[in-house]
């Protein structure tokens, strides 16, 4: 399998692990594979009796065919090994009653994994496919990640590549801008290979900082002299895509196995989408051959994706709301110019326009073919603050089953749905974060008093009200050694980076 530009016909085709060390192409454009492969029923059915990893491997294989399967399947063992749980993402089964037997919705567990949020699938996997890809070309260099966070990425990024050979991972946070959490999960992460500097200023400015030194010459060639390269983990990199739609055949053989479904029934699929990733790797997942009808993106007040599949306007000049889902908060899905791309058969004068009036207008308009080719495929809607909160008390008080804020926009959306169409197929759900991530919206959304208590303390409170267990790994956080204290201004970034590259 070669992977080719989104942005430019007849482009030189690259293998994955060139693509995965690449991260972005140099026509700008994001890497696709030349064609999606195919799995069969009988393939899925051989999946029904096998464990994550070997599903996992058997979808990888088709994507990344420069990599054996030996390899594959070591990376998949190092990178799961961590989660706490045993089948790495386990379908939590909801049904509500006898009546509606026929509409089970299978919950997709994503966040068993280091920082309790669905990027673990992702970011674990991405630094064992990368240091397998440096041996593969002859990279002999270090290869140094950077990255800027606003929370969440960063712990998981460090989580994925500390102690992984030939790489040194960096992250910058704003000193003052993320929680008490996010920050204890950075400051304690572990590994002879990573550092974790305080940035004083904003998020902005350490994307600002991060983008500024990928794009100076005069640091990279500093750099070379320290036998380094810069490289980055961000979610439009291939690596993190591919380990995404693992789980959705995964989980389709986890329905079957259940019982609750049978082998070729079609189900629906629910994402709370943001950038466009995860809700891209349940296509690539439809279009490999898993039974899969409607992809529902669900989205929260900032709903630009809602509006684009009902209008076919993609349009970015709107308000910006800071919500209780904040990993949904984004106004440009990057990973959607795939699904443009695929979805146009290929049209890559089409797609290089659309993100050039995107670029320079913040808006593009699709042509009705293209919309009516969408609307066969998905479905869009959006929750507000308000149904979401709403909804967490709602479905503990059914099931007692506790689901964080992302995961109850996508329950939301999917209520919706049903009423609106009458399809009551059974669905795989999406669920992106452990509740206890949220602790403070979740604990509010079920109607308990958080002022006055600080979020470790927060934890224990959310365990006790549901008797549920705190995740091991938030549950450690209050007695973890610090080991990064390390601060600057916005403008000392690149000497940082120099000065860690060098030691
Ligand atoms: C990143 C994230 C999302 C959005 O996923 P995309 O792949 O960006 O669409 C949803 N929920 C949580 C908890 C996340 O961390």
């Amino acid at each position: 399998m070669k992977y080719i530009s989104t942005r430019t016909k007849n482009f030189q085709p690259l293998n994955s692990a060139d693509v995965i060390l690449k991260g972005i192409a140099d026509d700008g454009g994001l890497f696709v594979p030349e064609s999606i492969p195919k799995i069969t029923l009988d393939d899925i059915k051989n999946l029904v009796n096998k464990n994550y990893c070997q599903r996992a491997v058997f979808v990888l294989k088709k994507f990344l065919t420069d990599y054996t399967e030996d390899e594959l399947f070591e990376s998949c063992e190092v990178a799961y090994d961590w989660f706490d749980v045993v089948s790495k993402v386990p379908l939590m089964i909801l049904i509500k009653d006898e009546q509606h037997r026929a509409s089970p919705v299978g919950v997709m567990e994503l966040f068993h994994g280091n920082t309790s949020a669905f990027k673990d699938m992702a970011l674990q996997l991405l630094p064992q496919l990368m240091t397998r890809a440096l041996k593969k070309v002859g990279e002999t260099k270090e290869i140094l990640i950077l990255v800027a966070t606003s929370g969440d990425t960063g712990k998981a990024a460090l989580a994925g590549f500390a102690d992984v050979p030939q790489t040194k991972i960096m992250v910058f946070y704003p000193a003052d801008g993320v929680s008490k959490i996010q920050k204890l999960q950075m400051v304690t992460q572990a590994g002879k290979n990573v550092n974790v500097t305080a940035v004083k200023g904003n998020f902005d400015d350490c994307q600002n900082g991060v983008k500024n030194i990928f794009a100076d010459e005069k640091i990279r060639a500093e750099l070379e002299k320290s036998n380094v390269k810069l490289s980055s983990a961000n979610s439009i990199n291939w690596g993190r895509l591919v380990p995404q739609i693992c789980y959705y055949v995964a989980s389709y053989a986890e329905f079957v196995k259940s019982g609750t479904i049978k082998i070729g029934d079609t189900v629906n699929v629910v994402v709370p989408t943001g950038n466009f990733g995860n809700i891209l790797a349940a296509y690539y997942a439809k279009q490999m051959g898993v039974p899969i009808k409607k992809l529902i993106c669900a989205s929260n007040m900032n709903h630009i994706l809602t509006d684009f599949f009902n209008t076919g306007v993609y349009d970015r000049n709107r308000e910006f709301y800071k919500t209780i889902t904040p990993s949904m908060d984004i106004l440009i899905s990057s990973n959607l110019e795939r699904l443009l791309y695929h979805e146009t058969n290929g049209d890559t004068e089409k797609v290089k326009t659309f993100m050039k009036e995107l670029n320079e207008t913040g808006k593009y308009k699709i042509n009705s073919s293209l919309k009516n080719r969408l609307d066969k495929i998905f479905y869009a809607d959006y929750a507000t603050e308000e149904e979401t909160t709403a909804l967490i008390k709602e479905v503990f008080g059914n099931y007692k089953y506790l689901v964080d804020t992302h995961t109850a926009v996508a329950m939301m959306v999917l209520g919706k749905y049903r009423r609106n169409t009458k399809d009551m197929s059974p669905v795989m759900l999406a669920s992106t974060a452990s509740p206890f991530k949220f602790t403070n919206s979740v604990l509010k959304a079920l109607g308990e008093n958080t002022e006055g208590i600080d979020d470790l303390a927060q934890l224990d409170k959310l365990a006790w009200v549901t008797k549920k267990d705190v995740p091991k790994n938030l549950a450690a956080l209050g007695s973890a050694k610090i080991l990064h204290e390390n601060i600057c201004d916005k403008n000392e970034m690149a000497e940082q980076v120099l000065k860690f590259a060098a030691q």
